[in-house]
């Protein structure tokens, strides 16, 4: 039995209930939702940590992909370069696992790594491209 995170992104059509159901019921995984963005109508994002076998989770997985749904490993980070940003806010908007935030003092931006989930959206947030993957 192994443990793995992944962040994954869907579709407006997609619901996590099926989802759930089919890694459960057909690849005996459990499921532990870490964080969840769901709107009606919109993109959603879940944060999933997945517990079971090494190749149930994988055909898990593959079942995901087939099924139109991101599903990115935990096994990156995002590196920031600080120093040249403006504090301008933008990367904060989309930012669902609160890891950027604005001061409200200062008006300063925030970035608490141990939050960050990688979901990448503040790649392309940033009118500066002040974000990027660095694979370890
Ligand atoms: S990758 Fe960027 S947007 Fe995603 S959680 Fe980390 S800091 Fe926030
Ligand atoms: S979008 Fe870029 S420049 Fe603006 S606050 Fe975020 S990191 Fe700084």
């Amino acid at each position: 039995m192994i443990k793995k995170r992944y962040i994954l992104n869907f579709p407006p059509q997609s619901g996590d209930k099926p989802l759930s159901y089919h890694l459960v019921k057909d690849y005996d995984i459990r499921i532990n939702i870490l964080k969840a963005e769901v709107f009606p109508g919109k993109r959603g994002s879940l944060l999933l940590e997945l517990h079971g076998k090494k190749e149930n989770i994988e055909k898990g997985v593959e079942y995901l992909i087939a099924h139109h749904i991101t599903c990115e490993p935990l096994d990156k980070r995002i590196r920031f370069q600080e120093e040249k940003c403006i504090d301008c806010g933008n990367c904060t908007a989309v930012c669902f696992a609160g890891a950027l935030t604005m001061d409200p003092k200062t008006r300063e931006l925030n970035f608490d790594k141990n939050k960050c989930v990688v979901c990448e959206l503040c790649i392309t947030a940033c009118p500066l491209k002040l974000f990027e993957i660095d694979f370890r």
